[in-house]
């Protein structure tokens, strides 16, 4: 392995992948490659310029056989079958492969386990640092007001948003959930009207808010008699998340073959609080 990893990254030329070109320099790693589907009318042009930073002497290509061997580790953020064929050429070729593609079937994630065995996979549904963080104080949160306090759930997002609750405002519900002992599916509260009857305290209520061009964000609430703890995730775009798969992607090399989160790429198993 060179002294700095060398990342690909898979969908180069999407909203993601131009964000992740741009966050592997700023992080001072070396850009190993740039892939787009082969039929993208992006083949052949410099990857730094395609992602508004100025030309890196990297062309984007077509298809990770060309330039798997120019890379430690990629970042794939395309879609499911196109992670697929990835994980293929990444086990392999013992290439690590970080994946922020969503929407993976349960066959899919199947073979996602499977390629773990024979190369490093990190995969998680959220790579932002903050919202990782988040969901650890949460766990703390709920762990010392135990049932003491009632626990709601804010979320906001842009209008053109089609689902609610949010995955991540989920994920905080299961982590709460976890953390409580409590079943999600049981007490997950996610519509009040009329004559609601007294608030109970197992419920977790989840609240959303869509409008204009809000990225998202996440309030949880921890509400006793005589005080409120707030903890609150904001984000202002989408470089949070690239910086994180970046973040992992370092981390990454050179671990066995295993599949990890951001939990192990955080270090989150050792901090104790
Ligand atoms: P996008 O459609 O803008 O980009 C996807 C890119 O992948 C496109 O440029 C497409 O041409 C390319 N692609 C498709 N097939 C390919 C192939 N076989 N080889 C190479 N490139 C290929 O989408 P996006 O907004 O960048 O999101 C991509 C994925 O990442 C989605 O699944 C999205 O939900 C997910 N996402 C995850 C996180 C996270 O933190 N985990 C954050 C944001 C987005």
């Amino acid at each position: 392995m060179s002294a700095t990893p060398r990342i690909g990254i898979l969908g180069a030329g999407g909203r993601m992948g131009r964000i992740l070109i741009q966050a592997v320099k700023e992080a001072g790693y070396q850009l190993g490659a740039a892939v787009e589907r082969p039929e993208s009318t992006l083949i052949g042009t410099d990857a730094g310029e395609m992602a508004g930073i100025g030309a890196v002497g990297v062309k984007v290509v077509g298809s990770l056989e060309e330039v798997v061997k120019d890379c430690d580790v990629v970042i794939d953020f395309t879609a499911p079958a196109a992670t697929v064929h990835h994980l293929k050429v990444c086990r392999e070729n013992g290439v690590a492969i970080v994946i922020g593609t969503t929407g993976l079937n349960d066959e899919q994630k199947a073979y996602l386990d499977e390629s773990a065995t024979e190369t490093p996979v990190v995969y998680a549904a959220n790579y932002s640092v903050g919202v990782n963080v988040s969901i650890k104080l949460l766990e703390l949160a709920s762990k010392v007001f135990g049932d003491t306090v009632d626990i709601e759930v804010i979320e906001a997002h842009h209008r053109h948003k089609v689902d609610a609750p949010s995955g991540t405002a989920l994920m905080w519900g299961e982590a709460i959930a976890g953390a409580l002992g409590r079943d999600l599916k049981k007490d997950a509260v996610y519509h009040r009207e009329g004559h609601t009857g007294p608030r109970e305290r197992q419920s977790i209520g989840f609240q959303t808010i869509r409008g204009g061009d809000i990225v998202g964000e996440h309030t949880a609430m921890f509400i006793a008699d005589g005080e409120r703890v707030e903890i609150t995730h904001k984000a202002t775009n989408r470089m949070n998340f690239a910086s994180g798969a970046v973040r992992a992607a370092a981390w990454v090399v050179g671990c066995e073959a295993r599949k990890y989160d951001m939990k192990d790429v955080l270090g989150f198993n050792e901090i104790k609080v």
